[in-house]
C-alpha cells in the first residue's frame, strides 16, 4: 500500500464515525433472542425493542434463534456483519456458558461489543398446578422421594432455568430428570398442561400464569419479596437460604461494530429504560429497568467479565459441562 493510499484510508476512517452517526440506522435492525418466542427473554426484548424503534426511527425486529441454551443465537450474532444491524439480547447465560461449554463457537469477551445492561429479573420456583406440595419444604421432600419421576423443565445448558435448576439440585443434593426446550415459553406450555412437573424461571414468564392460577409458585429467588407478588415467600423464608439468583439481561453487537453505532444504540436503550410503558410493564412482571449508568457499553462489558469469573467456580464445583 502506498503512503498516499494509507493516508486516504486513514482519512476515510476518521470520516466514518460522524458520517455513520448521522445516517445510522437507515434500515431495520435485527435483534436476536437466543430462545423461543413467547418466553421471558423474548418478552423483555420485545418491550425494549419497541421503545428503541421509536427512538432510532427504524424497526428493531426480533428474531428467535433458540437452541443449545442460548449459544446458537449468540453464535449467529458473533458471526454477523459488524454493521450495527444485527444485535443480541441475551441474559446471564452469556457469562455462564463461557464455563459451561467446553467448546463455544465464539469468544464471549472478545467477539462481542456490549451495548448496555437492560434488567435483572428474579426467578421463581414453580410447578404444575396439581403438584402434591403446599410449600417449598413439602416440594423438596416430594422431589427427594420421587426423583426419578419428577421432571424439571429447562432451556438447555447455559439457560437461566438450567442454572437455577442446577442450584436447586445442588442445594437439595438430588439429581432430577430434565426436559429440555428451546426456551421456557414452550416449557411453560407443558408445565401448564401438566406434561412436566417443575421449573425455575424468570418472573417475566411466570407472573401471569401464577396470578391466573395456571401454575403453583413456591418462592422467589430475591432477598426481598416482590411488590408484584407480595404473598410469595423468598427462597430464604421458604427454606433454601443460599439460593439467590437474578437473571440480568444485556444487549450486544458483533465485535467490529463502529463505536458511533454502539453509542446510538446505548442511548436508545437508556431512553427505553426510562420509557413509562416499559417501566410499568416491567413492574407488572416483577422486574425493574437497570439504571442509566449500567445501560452503558463500559459498565456492561465489565459486568460480563466479572460474572464470568463469579460463576466459574460455582459451575466447576457443580461439575456440569456441555460439549
Ligand atoms: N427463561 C429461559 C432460560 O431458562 C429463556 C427463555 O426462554 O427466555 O434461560
Amino acid at each position: 500500500m502506498s503512503m498516499k493510499t494509507v493516508l486516504f484510508a486513514a482519512g476515510l476512517a476518521v470520516l466514518a464515525g460522524p458520517a455513520l452517526a448521522q445516517s445510522y440506522p437507515d434500515r431495520p435492525i435485527t435483534m436476536v433472542v437466543p430462545f423461543a418466542a413467547g418466553g421471558p427473554t423474548d418478552t423483555v426484548a420485545r418491550l425494549v425493542a419497541q421503545s428503541m424503534s421509536q427512538t432510532l426511527g427504524q424497526q428493531v425486529v426480533i428474531e428467535n434463534v433458540g437452541g443449545a441454551g442460548g449459544t446458537l443465537g449468540a453464535g449467529r450474532v458473533a458471526k454477523a456483519d459488524p454493521d450495527g444491524y444485527t444485535l443480541l439480547l441475551h441474559h446471564i447465560g452469556q457469562a455462564t456458558s463461557a464455563t459451561l461449554y467446553r467448546k463455544l463457537p465464539y469468544k464471549t469477551l472478545e467477539d462481542f461489543k456490549a451495548v448496555g445492561l437492560v434488567t435483572d429479573v428474579p426467578m421463581t420456583i414453580v410447578t404444575r398446578k396439581d403438584f402434591p406440595a403446599k410449600d417449598l419444604k413439602e416440594l423438596i421432600a416430594y422431589v427427594k422421594a420421587n426423583k426419578d419421576k419428577v421432571t424439571l423443565g429447562n432451556a438447555g445448558v447455559g439457560s437461566a432455568s438450567h442454572l437455577c435448576g442446577m442450584l436447586i439440585q445442588e442445594a437439595i443434593q438430588t439429581q432430577l430428570v430434565t426436559a429440555v426446550y428451546k426456551g421456557t415459553g414452550p416449557a411453560m406450555n407443558d408445565l401448564v398442561g401438566g406434561q412436566i412437573d417443575l421449573m425455575c424461571d424468570q418472573t417475566t414468564n411466570t407472573t401471569g400464569q401464577i396470578k391466573g392460577g395456571a401454575i403453583k409458585a413456591y418462592a422467589v429467588t430475591t432477598p426481598k419479596r416482590l411488590p408484584s407478588m407480595p404473598d410469595l415467600p423468598t427462597t430464604a423464608e421458604a427454606g433454601l437460604p443460599n439460593l439467590q439468583v437474578g437473571i440480568w439481561h444485556g444487549i450486544y453487537a458483533p465485535k467490529g461494530t463502529p463505536d458511533a453505532a454502539i453509542q446510538k444504540l446505548s442511548e436508545a436503550l437508556q431512553k427505553a429504560l426510562a420509557d413509562e410503558n416499559v417501566i410499568k410493564r416491567f413492574a407488572e412482571l416483577g422486574t425493574l429497568p437497570e439504571p442509566k449508568e449500567r445501560a452503558t457499553p463500559a459498565a456492561h462489558q465489565q459486568h460480563v467479565a466479572s460474572e464470568i469469573a463469579r460463576w466459574k467456580s460455582v459451575i466447576e464445583a457443580a461439575g456440569v459441562f456441555a460439549d
